[in-house]
């Protein structure tokens, strides 16, 4: 069992699994296929299996496999890495969401540098759910302010938020994160009718993510396999 059909096979099935252990529906909960480092050839793959969104980390990277695949119209790409203002142009036109948005001066770039012609572009807010001195995201008092920020952007629209969980196999510490995000969640979507999407669960961790109300997960190793080491500084 590892063409990468298969893999994506027994990741659907999981996720279904998980939904239903947590008593929901496993069409509430997307799957993100993370193919960052992976090559070209592996997106085609997925693709051929029925998989439709891809997640990328790298500015550049990112770009060049969107570009090699614009024949598949269908596509939808994510940007989940970490963004700095100089590199917002190109995500802003090539990409059809930003999942890692944690500051005003990045949402106002993205906002201006999108191509009238597309239609807007999907945002998550990164949160920091743990306060993680090393980590991205806002702490979770500032969710409010950035999300009151964003939703005066006309060219973005804000969908939800993001969380990259605390690297712990304690299961109880990351049920304490990931229902600190649920109910983070839930304020946010009783104040913005375009709240529908809680980012959260990677290949590690999905199924106490689903228990806790995630609506897409992000599935990098469990699809493609192990990474080769992370390039240095390639964003
Ligand atoms: C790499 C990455 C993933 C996928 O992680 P896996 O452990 O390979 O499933 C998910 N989310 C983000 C933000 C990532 O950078």
């Amino acid at each position: 069992m590892n063409t990468i059909a298969e893999r994506l096979e027994i990741a659907r099935t999981n996720l279904t699994k998980y939904a239903s252990n947590a008593q929901r529906k496993a069409d509430e909960i997307q799957l993100l296929a993370v193919s960052k480092t992976k090559p070209i050839a592996d997106i085609e793959q997925a693709y051929a299996a029925g998989q439709r969104l891809f997640g990328e980390n790298y500015v550049q990277e990112g770009i060049e496999k969107i570009q090699a695949l614009s024949q598949l119209t269908d596509l939808d790409w994510h940007f989940i890495g970490p963004l700095q203002s100089n590199k917002t142009k190109p995500v802003a036109e090539h990409f059809n969401w930003v999942q890692s948005l944690d500051r005003e001066k990045i949402a106002k770039r993205l906002n201006e540098q999108r191509p009238s012609n597309k239609p807007k572009l999907n945002v998550l807010i990164q949160v920091n759910v743990a306060a993680e001195n090393s980590k991205s995201g806002v702490l979770p008092e500032q969710v409010a302010a950035l999300a009151n920020y964003i939703s005066q952007l006309p060219n973005l629209c804000l969908r939800g938020l993001m969380a990259i969980p605390v690297n712990t196999q304690d299961e109880n510490e990351q049920n304490q994160h990931f229902a600190a995000m649920k109910s983070l969640f839930e304020q946010l979507k009783n104040q913005y009718s375009t709240i529908d999407t809680l980012s959260m669960g990677m290949s590690q961790d999905s199924k106490t993510a689903i228990a806790n109300g995630s609506t897409m997960v992000r599935i990098g190793t469990a699809i493609f396999g192990v990474r080769e080491s992370k390039p240095t500084q390639q964003n």
